[in-house]
């Protein structure tokens, strides 16, 4: 019987919530496109029910996203391509892209050769995906960060200082966007203000001063 339906709002994203009260012994969900279905046992609160729906939602959501994220086998791809560039071949078993790491862009497993990628790498620059793929394939070598690992890794690949100062950038934003005044975080955005005449800012500046690294700007 179904005695609840609503929506669950996780990391963003809404769902349709079904609750269905059984006799089961634990709380259970099954994801649906969008579309969350739990069954839950009689003698849990209401409250109690909702603290774990949200965690079961944003595991089934991750879950579901990694496997979207690792549809198209770019993971293995980028490894297979970054392998190569090595003078003997790194122990790799098996890339994927993850949705449950947050604290950290990759890992290396030296007793299983799996290499975990942050999946928001994949929507990074290539290059910065590419320098992580090969610091973790630099692992397989060398199980430390020792000059040696390093001198690997930027042998491997030259842009290894540049994507962690990018990388550093990225967490810097990342763990500053909730608590960055209103103002600051439109000029980080690109937000312009526009004169009375509804020209943007940006063209009446354009003659006068000289744009130093703008954000549009490539880098390559
Ligand atoms: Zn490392």
């Amino acid at each position: 019987m179904a005695d609840d339906q609503q929506t669950v709002n996780v990391d963003g994203v809404t769902l349709d919530l079904v609750v269905v009260r059984k006799r089961v012994k634990n709380i259970n969900a099954r994801l649906n496109g969008n579309t969350l279905s739990v069954s839950a046992p009689r003698r849990v609160s209401k409250r109690e029910l909702s603290e774990v729906i949200v965690q079961l939602a944003r595991r089934l959501l991750r879950r579901s996203r990694a496997e979207v994220v690792n549809a198209d086998g770019a993971a293995e791809e980028i490894a297979h391509k970054v392998a190569a560039r090595f003078d003997r071949p790194p122990k790799v078993s098996e890339v994927r892209f993850v949705t449950n790491q947050t604290a950290r862009w990759g890992s290396y497993n030296t007793q299983t050769g799996v290499v975990r990628l942050n999946a928001a790498l994949k929507l990074m620059p290539p290059w910065v995906l590419e320098a992580i793929v090969a610091h973790e394939l630099a692992h397989s070598f060398h199980a430390d960060h020792s000059a040696e690992f390093w001198e690997l890794a930027r042998s491997v690949c030259p842009r290894t200082d540049r994507a962690r100062a990018f990388l550093e950038g990225v967490s810097w934003l990342a763990s500053s966007w909730n608590n960055l005044p209103p103002v600051e975080r439109g000029q980080l955005i690109g937000s312009r203000e526009s004169d009375e005449t509804g020209a943007p800012e940006r063209s009446r500046r354009a003659t006068g001063s000289q744009e130093c690294f703008g954000f549009g700007s490539e880098i390559r």
